[in-house]
């Protein structure tokens, strides 16, 4: 399809894909999957996926989407009982961690339509979608596993939920999370690349997790904590990580990596394509 004809639709494209988007975010927001502002957030990707790719694009999204939702659910007394790390479990999502999941993919979705160059950023848009759901996947499952997580720091056993600590529940789940998304690709796509740079994506995730994510430590009710703000009257004070690093951030340069390595890959093929077209 070439830009010009795409955009000439747009208008009735972007009608289409609101009222989609729109229904999905009032059903999400009932469910108390989404707040208020996470199905605003949820809303306005989903319309810019709908313009850009249409409902191939958008099966791959409800799909995590609703894959995400329903994971978040499960065991959910025990996650309450859990309660890691000044995290509430099964809380709905606000418009923050939609966009840290959903905003590589909405800009993808923009420069689908804009196609500078020409190019076809289904491959990117496909990845960023993978390694969020390979992360959410193996956060929501990860935290089930009945032997506690290892910090990839310390190589140490920590709290279940504790940023940059893998399981082997946690790890089939990250695959288990990619591979989902690309069974929703659309068929002429190849699915290895969408499995492998979701799954560098969220491996990406928890080493930046391990590493570079921000950790407050507070003396009052002696926790470790990701974001200062907690349950408690004392004061978080940073023990680790950059000021600013929050797991938000983490997640969205993760989607950002999984796209730009899925893009590599496919240039790759590209000009193994030219050269072996070029050659016979
Ligand atoms: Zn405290």
């Amino acid at each position: 399809m070439s830009p010009h004809h795409s955009l000439t639709r747009l208008p009735l494209r972007i009608a289409l894909g609101g009222s989609l988007a729109a229904l999905i975010g009032l059903v999400a927001y009932r469910l108390r999957a989404l707040d208020r502002g996470g199905a605003l957030a949820a809303a306005g990707t989903g319309t810019l996926v709908f313009a850009a790719g249409g409902l191939s694009w958008s099966t791959s999204m409800i799909g995590f989407f609703a894959a995400a939702s329903a994971l978040t659910r499960l065991g959910g007394a025990r996650k309450r009982a859990l309660a890691v790390l000044g995290r509430e479990a099964s809380r709905p999502r606000t418009a923050t961690q939609v966009l840290a999941n959903g905003g590589v993919a909405a800009a993808l979705a923009v420069l689908h339509l804009l196609r500078p160059g020409d190019r076809d950023y289904t491959l990117p848009y496909l990845a960023a979608l993978a390694a969020a759901s390979a992360d959410t996947w193996a956060t929501e499952l990860g935290v089930l596993s009945p032997s506690p997580p290892r910090s990839l720091r310390t190589g140490r056993p920590v709290p279940p939920g504790t940023s940059g600590a893998v399981s082997l529940l946690g790890s089939l789940a990250m695959i288990g999370g990619a591979t989902f998304v690309a069974l929703l690709a659309p068929r002429s796509l190849p699915r290895w690349p969408v499995v492998t740079a979701g799954s560098l994506g969220a491996i990406l995730d928890s080493l930046l997790g391990a590493t570079l994510q921000a950790r407050y430590h507070c003396s009052h009710c002696q926790c470790i904590l990701e974001t200062p703000q907690h349950d408690c009257p004392g004061r978080a004070r940073r023990v680790s990580g950059l000021p600013g690093m929050t797991n938000d951030l983490v997640n969205a340069l993760a989607t950002l990596a999984a796209a730009l390595f899925a893009l590599l890959l496919a240039t790759g093929q590209e000009s193994r394509r030219r050269s072996a077209s070029a050659g016979s």
